[in-house]
């Protein structure tokens, strides 16, 4: 049970109270900086779900779903005490997640072996 006032990883079931040093973080809106970002948090956290509406993606971040720090790397903060997430940042192990579903929103005829390095994360991110 949670009780009030704590936080629940969607992820790995960490509760705030257990690890008060660990951030947690809300899942995002699709709307803010596009749904991709939105979507590679939503197939981390539940691979099973449909996530290809807004509206799902929506819900998750209406339900205050949240993602703890453990599953994300010291470059997706802005700074280093690892407080706040960039607006860029996507879960340490969800790359292969992110190439996945940018070719599935982009022309299915985009060569499947142009691989992004992380660095160019954020130009896609954009897009
Ligand atoms: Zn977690």
């Amino acid at each position: 049970m949670v009780g009030k006032g704590s936080v629940k990883c969607s992820k790995c079931g960490i509760i705030s109270k257990e690890d008060y040093s660990l951030t947690f973080h809300r899942f995002p809106l699709p709307s803010k900086y596009g749904s991709l970002k939105a979507k590679v948090w939503a197939k981390f956290c539940f691979p099973d779900g449909d996530w290809t509406s807004d509206e799902s993606l929506e819900k998750l971040n209406a339900q205050h779903r949240m993602l703890c720090g453990h599953h994300f790397d010291d470059s997706s903060f802005t700074s280093s005490d690892r407080k706040r997430l960039n607006k860029f940042a996507i879960p340490s192990g969800a790359q292969s997640l992110l190439s996945q579903l940018r070719d599935e929103q982009y022309s299915p005829s985009r060569a499947s072996h142009d691989i992004q390095e992380p660095s160019s994360l954020k130009s896609i991110l954009m897009v």
